[in-house]
């Protein structure tokens, strides 16, 4: 046999109890060894200790090669052109795509960190029109999505759009939604104004079914970050709002910021949300979401200790990883290659995916709408027109990241959020990998327990 090399691609999980998943970021393969296994063949030195069928075994998994590092590149340049076409194929037949309106730049929150808080002040039109929506659908919607999408997933997105100013608009889009099966609605909102709002939100169809609520730590962060524009807090109002919301019967997804240094912070909510019976309740989920300005690299041994016994521990309470990564659980049950994995980040860019504001502009990316100077297109006289950046975006893939074509977690993350790369490092053709591997990992380890669990 030609000597023998560790997969460039290889990743791998301690799962406790001297064991640990190999998988390989290249051929998709998924093993359980002895932890001792896993370190001596990452360590890759000497591969004495395998047996001869022992290493063929690892051959035909892809955990150890005979191809030299560059030939093993080439090789994995080949794949992720092939699933580029094939994501190509399937995206030009429009299966699913995504809509999300920003409804207005305004907000009755202030919070500390927001990224849109200048907005509000410059944009032209300061909320969305019922008149606006329905022109929209009639006139723009079949140039943007020409072949009607099976699924269409709308999102009502802001500033905060459950301001009430913003009725007439979501009662229209609504309105649309109601006379088409295939169409589904959620809201990303702070939950404040639920009270007024709530007629607006329930499982039936024409109504909003899913709610993004966002929790930035426990009483005492959240109370500072997340205030009223009156500087009130807001921590216990969004705990009502949750359970009001559950009340009503939608899903609820719980979105808990995770900020450097307060991990402890996201303990205490966890423990909160457990006592208050939210953690596990059959509508609500939890997600963790590190900020912008999380850098995993930057967390101390005990950190990652930390976050990982309550990552793993929320999974086993909910029964889902925190992760909103549920693609890695077909990794699990994959024996062949028949899933596609990624190969870019997120939809910016794509045909499938599209953001609209008030002005009439759209964007590829949440924290970029606003900034007219990120605008993909704009609808205008009937007409949609796209502009370069949208192609730019679309060209965003692991081909174009040298970086992250050598990562051998790349067909997990997909290169990382384009927009925090460009801000971090002044081109969105360049990796920014956050959270993202750790992300990875925990959600893997977390579904393999949970298959282990189950009878
Ligand atoms: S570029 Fe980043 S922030 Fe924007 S939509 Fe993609 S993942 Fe989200
Ligand atoms: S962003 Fe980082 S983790 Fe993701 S593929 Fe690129 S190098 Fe890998």
């Amino acid at each position: 046999m030609k000597k023998l090399r560790t997969s460039s691609y290889l990743n791998q999980v301690d799962i406790g109890n001297g064991t640990t998943l190999l998988y390989n970021g290249s051929s998709l393969c998924i093993d359980l060894v002895p932890t001792e296994y896993a370190r001596q063949l990452a360590d890759g030195n000497d591969l004495s200790f395998l047996m001869p069928e022992e290493q063929q075994h690892l051959v035909n998994r892809g955990h150890l090669t005979p191809l030299s590092a560059k030939r093993e590149l080439e090789e994995f340049r080949k794949l992720v052109r092939l699933i580029l076409d094939k994501r190509a194929k399937l995206d030009a037949k429009h299966q699913f795509a995504n809509l999300c309106f920003i409804l207005t730049y305004n907000c009755n929150l202030a919070c500390g960190y927001c990224y849109q808080k200048s907005l509000a002040e410059k944009t032209a039109v300061a909320s969305m029109s019922g008149e606006f929506v329905d022109r929209f659908f009639s006139d723009y919607f079949p140039q943007l999505f020409p072949k009607k999408p099976k699924q269409l997933l709308i999102t009502l997105f802001g500033g905060e759009p459950l301001l009430p100013g913003n009725r007439e608009a979501i009662t229209r889009i609504l309105a649309f939604a109601k006379k088409r099966p295939s169409v589904r609605i959620s809201v990303a909102t702070n939950a404040t104004t639920l009270p007024e709002m709530a007629d607006l939100i329930g499982p039936e169809k024409g109504r909003i079914q899913s709610v993004q609520v966002t929790l930035d730590g426990d009483r005492s962060l959240h109370d500072k970050n997340r205030v009223a524009v009156s500087g009130k807090p807001t921590f216990d109002a969004t705990i009502a709002a949750v359970r009001e919301l559950a009340d009503l019967q939608v899903h609820v997804s719980l979105r808990v910021h995770i900020h450097q240094g307060k991990l402890e912070s996201a303990r205490e909510l966890i423990d909160y949300l457990e006592q208050e019976k939210l953690l596990g309740h059959p509508r609500v989920s939890v997600y963790f979401s590190p900020i912008n300005t999380f850098d995993s690299d930057m967390n101390s041994p005990a950190e990652s200790e930390l976050f990982s016994r309550m990552f793993q521990d929320v999974a086993a309470k909910t029964n889902r990883p925190p992760s909103n990564l549920d693609y890695m659980n077909r990794f699990l049950d994959m024996q062949e290659k028949k899933i596609l994995p990624k190969v870019r980040y997120c939809g910016a860019g794509g045909d499938n995916f599209c953001i609209v504001d008030p002005a009439g502009d759209l964007y590829g990316c949440y924290e970029e709408a606003g900034h007219r100077d990120r605008r993909i297109g704009s609808l205008a006289n009937g007409q949609v027109k796209f502009r370069a950046l949208k192609d730019s975006y679309s060209r965003r893939n692991l081909l174009n990241l040298p970086e992250c074509i050598r990562c051998s977690a790349a067909l997990f993350c997909g290169g990382g959020c384009p927009s925090e790369a460009r801000l971090q490092k002044g081109s969105m053709f360049t990796s920014h990998c956050h959270q993202n591997k750790a992300f990875i990992d925990e959600t893997l380890k977390a579904f393999f327990l949970r298959k282990e669990v189950k009878p």
